[in-house]
């Protein structure tokens, strides 16, 4: 399966998508954890993104792009993947349209969205933390770690992302509805979006999103 996820920062792609791609056995591609893995070890496409990612700005396309084909073209990629945080605009999802037909004679399965307003998201993402060394996310009182500060699954330090202060939220969020939004129509048109509620526990919307991609599995 050919999946992406789409939503608001903060709706819970990341957490999500831990828990589908992990059920459905495909490699989980979060363009967001390889640009803070770039960032961290300071390598040179880090060095481009950064400004960007600081203001809450998308990161260029054509270096989005060209890191996602290679990670597309990558042997773990050839069945299936979930993308978290790609595409962010109407362009990406073109360029990936492309990839997908011309390179690898592959489509889309299914695009996912998670549907959460705006209140919530500024509650779960002013408390996230995220694990510096399995990028796994967790809340400080919606998801807390049993030791704080401390990753349950691989006992990573946890820390707060310099974008997840309040300034940057509000502006991640002006982005995603003037750049990222237009996609809901732009899937719907394809007529492969489904869309679920993804408030309450994180069980239940894991539940009702394997639920949501049931028909497409196979
Ligand atoms: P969130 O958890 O808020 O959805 P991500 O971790 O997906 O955020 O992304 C963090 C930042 O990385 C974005 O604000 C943006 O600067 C950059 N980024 C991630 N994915 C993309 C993309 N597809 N295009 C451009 N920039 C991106
Ligand atoms: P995204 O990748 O869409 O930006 P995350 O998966 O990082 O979102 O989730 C943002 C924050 O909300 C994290 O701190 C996460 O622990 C928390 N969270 C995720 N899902 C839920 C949920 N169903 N209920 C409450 N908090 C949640």
């Amino acid at each position: 399966m050919r999946i992406v996820l789409v939503g608001p920062p903060g709706a819970g792609k990341g957490t999500q998508a831990h828990f589908i791609a992990s059920h459905l056995a495909i490699p989980r591609i979060s363009t967001g954890d390889i640009f803070r893995y770039n960032v961290a070890n300071n390598t040179e496409l880090g060095v481009k993104a950064k400004e960007y990612m600081d203001r809450g700005d998308l990161v260029p396309d054509e270096v989005t792009v060209a890191m996602v084909r290679d990670r597309l073209a990558e042997a773990d990629a050839k069945a299936g993947f979930l993308l978290d945080g790609f595409p962010r605009n109407v362009p990406q999802a073109d360029i990936l349209k492309k990839i997908l037909a011309d390179e690898l004679d592959q489509k889309l399965t299914v695009v996912l969205e998670l549907v959460v307003d705006e209140d919530e998201v500024v509650r779960r993402l002013s408390g996230r933390r995220t694990c510096r060394r399995c990028q796994r996310v967790w809340h400080v009182l919606y998801e807390p770690p049993s030791q704080p500060g401390i990753c349950d699954d691989c006992g990573g330090e946890l820390f707060q992302r310099d974008d997840d202060k309040e300034v940057v939220i509000r502006h991640r969020l002006e982005v995603y509805s003037s750049q990222t939004s237009p996609l809901i129509e732009f899937y719907a048109d394809e007529g492969i979006l489904v869309g679920i509620d993804a408030t309450g526990p994180v069980e239940e919307v894991t539940d009702r999103a394997l639920s949501a991609l049931q028909p497409y599995v196979g």
